[in-house]
C-alpha cells in the first residue's frame, strides 16, 4: 500500500487518530495536504504547499514523516521558524502523535549550540548578587537531573535573575574547546548531537539548518527535509550569510584575548589591567616553562600582546568613526545605512587606517596561534594544570586556537568589507542614530543559490510549506516569485510542484474589512481611526506600521486621543516585542503598536486580538541596500523591479500581517487598512485578492468604528458546512 493510501486512512473517519483522539474530526484540506507531503516523500522531488491558518499543518507532515521514517532507512529533517515552535512539535505534537499511533520512532530536537548549558560555563560562573546566586544554584540542582540542558526548559525561580545569568553559563560557540574539553561527558550540547545522530526525525529551527548547511557535521546527513514557515527561510539565510565588522567586534576580541596582567619577571609588576585569555597563560604556562628557552619567545609575544591592545583600541575607535556616513544622509531615529559600491567610494585614497587594523588583527591571530604550540607543548611536556595529566592545558590552547581563528576571520571580513569586489554582494556602512561610529556590513544580493545548492538539493525530498507562499491568489497561487528567491526552477535544475488548500475557516462571515482613507497627514489620520476604534469597540486593537519613525508619531498622537483607561503599548519605545506581546494577551481594550517582528509569527487567537490596523501596505525600503541591488539585477533583465519584485515581496508580506486576526474558527475580527493605494493603485489587485471579503471605503473615522463595533457585537451564524 502506497505512504499515500496510508497517511490517508490514518487520517480518515475510521482511522487510527479518530479512534484514539475523542475531539478529532476529519478535514479536507489537512487529508490533502498530508496526502500531497506523502506522495512528495515516496517519490522525492520539491512540494511547495501553501496552507492557511487552520489546515493542521504539523499533523499534515508529522503523519507521513513518522510512517516514512519507519519504512526504510531514510532520516528526516523537520525544521521550524522559531525554537517554540520547535518545542511544540517535540513536546507536544510528535509525542502525541506517536502515542496515538504506538509507532516508537526515534526523534531528535537540536537548537543551536548557545541553547545548551554548558557545564564548564556553570563550574566557572559567579553570580553578581543574592538572587543571581540562587539562579544559578538552581540551574545546577537542575542540570544534574535533566537529561536534557536545554535552557529553554529551564523553570527559573526568578525570571530576571535568569535572563541575566543565562548567557554566562549557556554554551560560547566561540569559546567551546568541544573535542579537548574535559566535561565531554556531561556536555548537554555534545549529548544532543549524539541523540540526533541516533534519531529518526530531527526537529531544527531555520538558523541551525541554514549554520548546519555551512559547518559539515553540524546535523546528521538526511533524505527528507521539511520546512515549516517557508517564507521565513529566505530571510534567515540572508542574515546569516551577512557579514559585519564593527568597532564593537575588535573591543570584544580585545577584552577576551586581555593582557597579560602583572608578571613576575624581575619582580617588576605591570600597571596596565590585566584579565583575559592573556593573564591565564601567564599564570600557567610560564611557570612551567621555567628551563625551557620557548620561555622567552612566548613571554615576547604576550608582552607585545599587551602593549598593543591600547593602540588596537584607539585605531580600531579611529576608523570607525571615519567612515560613519556623516551629514547629508538620511537617518533619523533608528540609525542610517549608506551603500558603497568600492573601497574608494567608502575610503577615498588613503587606506592606511584600514591597513592599521588588518595588520592587528593578524599580529593578534598569530601570535596566540604561537602560544597555543607553547602552552600545548608546556602541558605535554609539563603535565601542566589543576588535574596534573595536561588536560587543562590543552583546554588552554584549545581555546588560544579558538580565540586566534576569530582574529583571523575578523581580518578576512574586514578585508573583503574593505576591498568591496565581489559583484554578487551588496555592501553599506551603518550607523545607529546614538553613535559616533559606523560599522560595515555585507550581504549576498540573492541567496538562491546558496539555498539550492546547500540546502535543498541535499535531500531527495523536500516539502516547504506556509499560510504564505504565494504572491497572486488564485486557484493554483503563484509560486514563481517565492521559489525564484529561494533557487528553485526548471531552468536551475531544481524543479518543484505546488498545491494550495482552501482554508477551513468561514472567513468572510468572520471578518469586516474597510480601507479607511483620512486626510493627508498620515500619523494623524492613522492615530484618529485607531483612537475612534478604541473608544466604539473597546477590543484588543493591534497597529501594524512599515517604520519606526511613523510609529513613534502616532503614539505621540495617541496619547493624546485615547481615553486614558485604554493600554497603549509600541514596540520597542515601551519593551521588547516579546514582553509586550505577553502584556497584550492578558489585556482587554489595549492598543499595540508594532513593527517589523508583530506582522507574523505571533498566535492572538480569539479575544487577544479583534481589530486589526495596517497603517500602510508593507513595502520594503526603497534605499534598503539589499533592495537597491536585487532592483538593478532585476532591470538589467528587463524586469520592473517594482512590479516584478517589490509587489509580490509585499503582497506576501500583507497576507502575512492580516493572517494575524483570524487564528480560530469561532474567531471574528475587523481590518482596517489605512493605505488608499488598496482603494485606487494600478497594482491594488493581488493586494485587493488577500482579503476574504471585498473592503469598504471609508473616510469618516467614527462612523467607521460605529460600524467596525456593531459587527463585532454581532451573534456569527456559522452553518456546520460554512466550517
Ligand atoms: S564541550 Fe566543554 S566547553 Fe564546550 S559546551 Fe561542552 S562542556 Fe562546554
Amino acid at each position: 500500500m502506497s505512504l499515500r493510501t496510508r497517511v490517508e486512512a490514518a487520517l480518515g473517519p475510521q482511522g487510527v487518530l479518530a479512534k484514539r483522539w475523542p475531539h478529532y474530526e476529519e478535514r479536507k484540506a489537512q487529508v490533502d495536504l498530508a496526502g500531497d507531503v506523502a506522495r512528495t516523500l515516496e517519490h522525492g522531488g520539491v512540494l511547495m504547499a501553501e496552507a492557511p491558518t487552520g489546515v493542521g499543518k504539523s499533523l499534515a507532515y508529522l503523519l507521513p514523516a513518522v510512517l516514512h521514517a519507519l519504512d526504510g532507512e531514510e532520516r528526516v529533517v523537520v525544521a521550524t521558524c522559531t525554537r517554540s515552535l520547535q518545542d511544540q512539535l517535540s513536546e507536544r505534537d510528535l509525542p502525541a502523535l506517536l502515542e496515538a499511533l504506538g509507532l516508537p520512532v526515534p526523534f531528535a530536537v537540536l537548537k543551536g549550540k548557545s541553547n545548551y548549558l554548558c557545564p564548564r560555563a556553570l563550574e566557572m560562573a559567579d553570580g553578581q548578587g543574592a538572587e543571581e546566586d540562587e539562579a544559578i544554584e538552581a540551574l545546577r540542582a537542575w542540570a544534574a537531573v535533566d537529561p536534557t540542558g536545554d535552557l529553554d526548559r529551564f523553570v527559573a525561580p526568578d525570571a530576571e535573575a535568569y535572563r541575566r545569568v543565562r548567557p554566562r553559563v549557556a554554551t560560547d560557540p566561540s569559546a567551546c574547546t568541544g573535542a579537548v574539553c574535559r566535561r565531554g561527558r556531561e556536555c548537554f550540547w555534545a549529548r544532543a548531537r549524539r541523540v540526533a545522530s541516533e534519531a529518526r526525525i530531527t526537529i531544527v529551527n531555520h538558523a541551525l539548518l541554514v549554520r548546519a548547511a555551512e559547518a559539515d557535521g553540524l546535523l546528521p546527513s538526511f533524505d527528507v527535509l521539511i520546512i515549516d514557515e517557508a517564507h521565513r527561510l529566505e530571510g534567515v539565510l540572508s542574515s546569516q550569510l551577512e557579514k559585519h565588522v564593527s568597532r564593537h567586534r575588535f573591543d570584544d576580541l580585545l577584552r577576551l584575548t586581555g593582557t597579560v596582567g602583572a608578571p613576575k619577571r624581575g619582580g617588576a609588576r605591570a600597571t596596565r589591567a590585566s584579565g583575559g585569555l592573556l593573564a591565564r597563560v601567564r599564570s600557567y604556562a610560564l611557570p612551567l616553562l621555567e628551563l625551557d628557552p620557548a620561555r622567552e619567545r612566548l613571554y615576547a609575544d604576550l608582552e607585545r600582546l599587551s602593549s598593543r591592545a591600547d593602540e588596537a583600541r584607539a585605531h580600531a575607535e579611529g576608523f570607525f568613526t571615519s567612515i560613519a556616513p556623516g551629514t547629508g544622509v538620511k537617518g533619523g531615529l533608528y540609525g542610517s545605512r549608506q551603500r558603497y559600491r568600492s573601497q574608494g567610494e567608502l575610503l577615498g585614497t588613503d587606506l592606511q587606517p584600514l591597513q592599521l587594523l588588518l595588520e592587528h588583527a593578524q599580529v593578534y591571530a598569530d601570535a596566540l596561534r604561537r602560544t597555543a604550540g607553547a602552552v600545548q607543548s608546556a602541558a605535554e611536556s609539563g603535565g601542566m594544570g589543576r588535574d596534573k595529566t595536561g588536560t587543562a592545558g590543552t583546554e588552554l590552547s584549545a581555546e588560544l586556537e579558538l580565540v586566534s581563528g576569530r582574529w583571523e576571520r575578523l581580518r578576512a571580513d574586514l578585508m573583503e568589507l574593505g576591498e568591496a569586489l565581489d559583484p554578487d554582494w551588496v555592501y553599506w556602512r551603518s550607523q545607529g542614530a546614538k553613535s559616533q561610529a559606523a560599522e560595515l556590513r555585507g550581504a549576498p544580493v540573492s541567496v538562491g543559490d546558496h539555498a539550492r545548492r546547500q540546502l535543498l538539493s541535499r535531500a531527495r525530498s523536500v516539502v516547504l510549506t506556509s499560510a504564505t507562499l504565494s504572491a497572486t491568489l488564485s486557484a493554483e497561487g503563484d509560486f514563481d516569485w517565492a521559489a525564484q528567491r529561494l533557487g528553485m526552477g526548471e531552468d536551475l535544475g531544481l524543479p518543484y510542484e505546488t498545491a494550495t488548500y482552501p482554508s477551513p475557516f468561514p472567513l468572510a462571515q468572520q471578518m469586516r474589512t474597510y480601507v479607511y482613507e483620512g486626510g493627508a497627514d498620515e500619523a494623524a489620520s492613522i492615530a484618529e481611526v485607531v483612537a475612534e476604534l478604541a473608544k466604539a469597540t473597546r477590543r484588543n486593537t493591534l497597529v501594524l506600521f512599515t517604520a519606526h519613525q511613523r510609529l513613534r508619531i502616532a503614539r505621540d498622537k495617541l496619547r493624546l486621543l485615547l481615553p486614558p483607561d485604554v493600554p497603549l503599548m509600541a514596540q520597542e519605545l515601551d519593551g521588547p516585542a516579546g514582553t509586550l506581546i505577553d502584556r497584550f494577551r492578558l489585556s482587554r481594550g489595549a492598543v499595540l503598536l508594532g513593527v517589523q517582528s508583530l506582522w507574523e509569527g505571533v498566535d492572538f487567537p480569539g479575544e487577544t486580538l479583534e481589530v486589526l490596523v495596517v497603517a500602510k501596505l508593507p513595502f520594503s525600503v526603497p534605499d534598503d541596500p539589499i533592495v537597491e541591488a536585487r532592483g538593478e539585477r532585476l532591470r538589467e533583465r528587463g524586469v520592473d523591479p517594482f512590479r516584478g519584485d517589490a509587489v509580490p515581496e509585499a503582497v506576501l508580506r500583507f497576507r502575512q500581517g492580516i493572517g494575524r486576526l483570524i487564528r480560530r474558527s469561532d474567531d471574528r475580527g475587523v481590518l482596517v487598512v489605512c493605505d488608499p493605494r488598496l482603494a485606487n493603485a494600478s497594482y491594488r489587485g493581488p493586494f485587493r485578492a488577500a482579503l476574504p471579503v471585498a473592503p469598504d471605503i471609508q473616510r469618516d473615522a467614527r462612523a467607521l468604528a460605529a460600524d467596525a463595533a456593531r459587527f463585532l457585537a454581532s451573534e456569527m451564524s456559522v452553518t456546520r458546512e460554512d466550517v
